[in-house]
């Protein structure tokens, strides 16, 4: 269908039109022309599995996301974020993220305390550092580096700058940290917990029914 054409029906039908299309296919009708690219958000949009399914899929198949091997002109390829479904530069992503964070009952990511036995442990998949900071994985005094090499900080404002580059937020006169802060989550997963003790009285194997 010509895009010209379903702008002209009604926003009902074309929202039930959208509603058919898979990820892949809004991202491409939201770089059609102007009036899609506002009324389409292939973010909001598309079912989640269909948004996990097309990164995984495009950072391994779309050539353009592949590394290069092509000695000086070296690309390290693409990687997916999970967390806004893009694929995006290695110069998007923190070479250290966290593989595993603890949870608290409320959902929060724990941080600034040793994690107890009611929080939780969950597995991280990759995000982009735009994602960290806007979901407060990355938080502010934060030293990341990225997948190309760069070292960047998170100030007070929730900004990231790019080290030794700049070492002052002009806006909220945060200072770049001495000293990275302490890494969010865990990379391994702590030793399973040691077995329960055994109790010291042993019992007698109950009486086992024949089988015959
Ligand atoms: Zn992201
Ligand atoms: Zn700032």
């Amino acid at each position: 269908m010509r895009s010209a054409a379903l702008e002209m029906l009604p926003l009902e039908i074309q929202r039930i039109i959208f509603s058919g299309l898979d990820y892949q296919a809004l991202i491409s009708l939201s770089a059609t022309n102007r009036f899609y690219n506002q009324t389409i958000d292939p973010q909001a949009m598309a079912d989640p599995l269909d948004k996990l399914q097309f990164v995984m899929r495009a950072a391994k198949d779309f050539p353009q996301h592949r590394p290069s091997e092509k000695g000086q002109d070296y690309h390290p390829g693409n990687f997916e974020c999970y967390v806004c479904f893009r694929v995006r530069s290695p110069d998007c992503f923190d070479v250290l993220q966290a593989q595993y964070a603890y949870v608290d009952r409320l959902g929060h990511v724990v941080r600034d305390r040793e994690p107890t036995r009611l929080d939780t442990l969950v597995p991280l998949r990759r995000f982009c550092i735009e994602c960290g900071v806007r979901s407060g994985l990355h938080v502010p005094s934060d030293c990341l580096t990225t997948k190309t090499g760069r070292d960047l900080w998170v100030c007070r404002c929730w900004r990231v700058w790019p080290k030794p580059g700049v070492l002052r937020c002009p806006d909220c006169s945060g200072d770049c940290p001495l000293r990275p802060r302490k890494k969010l989550g865990v990379d391994k997963l702590p030793p399973s917990p040691p077995p329960l003790p055994q109790p010291s009285v042993s019992y007698a194997a109950a009486p086992r029914l024949s089988s015959a």
